[in-house]
């Protein structure tokens, strides 16, 4: 089983994301902020995968991106930035700081399943 932490300020986002994870055999960790994620990945080291919305409070998902790729003591689990930015140099970012995939929101369950197995964690 997989155990993926979800990182979204939204409860809504992070409910249905939740659900579609679920129902594919994985483990949900959640986390509100960037924060909160990486304090989250402390506790988990066992985290498979992060799915990090880009914009939240308290840290951001690109903050959290690079603090997490910066701290060679952090779990180094594959990162999916989920966004609703459509602007290329921004995702152009996310990958140049470590993303694998990103996936634009809103997402349904089989593209969550398809980027989760291009980025290899399924
Ligand atoms: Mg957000």
């Amino acid at each position: 089983m997989k155990t993926i932490l979800l990182v979204d300020d939204s409860r809504a986002v992070r409910l249905t994301a939740r659900r579609m994870l679920t129902e594919i055999g994985c483990i949900v960790l959640e986390a509100e902020d960037g924060q909160q994620a990486l304090q989250v990945l402390r506790e988990h080291p066992e985290t498979d995968a992060v799915l990090l919305d880009w914009n939240m409070p308290v840290m951001d998902g690109i903050s959290m991106l690079k603090a997490l790729k910066a701290d060679a003591a952090m779990p180094q689990p594959h990162v999916v930035m989920c966004t609703t930015e459509n602007d290329m140099s921004r995702i152009l970012e996310a990958i140049a700081a470590g993303a694998v995939e990103y996936i634009m929101k809103p997402f349904t369950d089989e593209i969550l399943r398809e980027k989760l197995q291009d980025a290899g964690v399924l």
